[in-house]
């Protein structure tokens, strides 16, 4: 049986997809109401964040509060009237909020600047990336909406929402020209399911992955964008765990669903500068997802992701996550690499 919060976070991811897909087919007549190259993906982030905020206030899921990655500020500002009008707009026209109306969206975007403190509480919160892989939804390319329940510091739900993701990888980035993407979930301790949103498809099933044999060529989920990511010692890892595949090049927290579905083997990041610090909203659901589809999820040293210290992942250095063995392969040779770039 499903909890009540897991069926209000699908929901409210589904609400939340529905309108960025809506801005992604029209980037550029966005571009041009606002004279600003980004402006799609700033509009489709605060109708994105404000829907899902939305969907579990009315639902009765808020639960302590949300920690969301965008501020209404920008919003807020007078210079930014053109952003805020097309967000209203996009509302109204993708059907997801049809009487939207501006300082109605600017209350449910705010209600994602709740404090971290209520991650670590008894009653828990949401965190949410209204728009994950910024740089893919601006191409034209995969993104994802992703929320996830975090109690006492633990990720409990995750959610993904993936409107360009299909259910097989055709191609290097597995879009979904036809159809209307993927969603992904897991509940601690409960498995992880993926699903079609293809209202044709119907297709619902749980994923579960087997360990990887050590003759297995390991296929690495990997960034589009080379500055998020150290690729040079993310190959020497790969190569010193055992045989390396092609890796999937893809935007955004897909590449925890390729993961967990067994189009991927391995999720290797490593901070690209140092002090660099990751945030909650970047992995929170699709660790929980990986985890629950049988795979272990750390950071490169082994450590437990540490969900408890605030918006970002303070206590940890990198992510690596595949299945039992092949991660402790990769572990070792992480040790190895590092030590020697130390
Ligand atoms: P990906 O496609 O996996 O690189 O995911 C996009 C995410 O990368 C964004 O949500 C950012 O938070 C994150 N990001 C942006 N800049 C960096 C960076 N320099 N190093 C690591 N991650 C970054
Ligand atoms: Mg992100």
């Amino acid at each position: 049986m499903r909890s009540t919060e897991l069926d209000a976070a699908l929901a409210a991811v589904e609400d939340a997809c529905r309108v960025c897909r809506y801005v992604q087919s029209r980037l550029d007549a966005l571009r041009s109401m606002t004279k600003d190259d980004s402006s799609p993906v700033t509009i489709g982030d605060f109708a994105s964040q404000a829907l899902v905020a939305r969907a579990l206030t009315s639902s009765g899921a808020m639960l302590g509060g949300m920690v969301a990655e965008e501020s209404a500020a920008f919003l807020k500002h007078p210079d930014h009237a053109a952003h805020l009008r097309g967000c209203v707009e996009a509302l109204r026209e993708s059907g997801a909020w049809t009487d939207a109306a501006a300082d109605d969206v600017i209350d449910m975007v705010d209600l994602g600047a709740a404090d971290p403190g209520v991650l670590v509480s008894h009653r828990g919160g949401w965190t949410l990336d209204p728009i994950d892989g910024t740089k893919g939804f601006l191409r034209g390319e995969q993104y994802c909406v992703c929320l996830a329940k975090i109690r006492e510091g633990r990720v409990e739900i995750g959610v993904l929402g993936c409107p360009n993701l299909a259910l097989g990888l055709n191609g290097e980035q597995g879009d979904d020209p036809l159809g209307l993407g993927t969603r992904y979930w897991a509940t601690r301790g409960g498995g992880a399911h993926m699903g079609a949103y293809t209202k044709t498809a119907g297709v619902e099933m749980a994923i579960r992955r087997r360990p990887v044999t050590p003759d297995h060529p390991a296929r690495l989920a990997e960034s589009v964008e080379m500055t998020h990511t150290r690729r040079d010692l993310t190959e020497e890892i790969m190569r010193r765990a055992g045989p390396v595949g092609t890796p999937a090049q893809i935007d955004s927290q897909c590449k925890y669903a390729l993961l967990a579905r067994g189009d991927a083997d391995v999720y290797l990041r490593l901070p690209s500068r140092k002090g660099y610090v990751q945030q909650i909203w970047d992995h929170a659901p699709g660790v929980l997802i990986a985890q629950e589809a049988g795979c272990v999820v750390t950071d490169v040293l082994g450590r437990e992701l540490d969900f408890g210290r605030g918006r970002g992942l303070e206590g940890n250095l990198g992510v690596l996550g595949a299945p039992p063995g092949l991660h402790g392969r990769l572990l070792a040779a992480a040790k190895g690499v590092l030590d020697s770039a130390a």
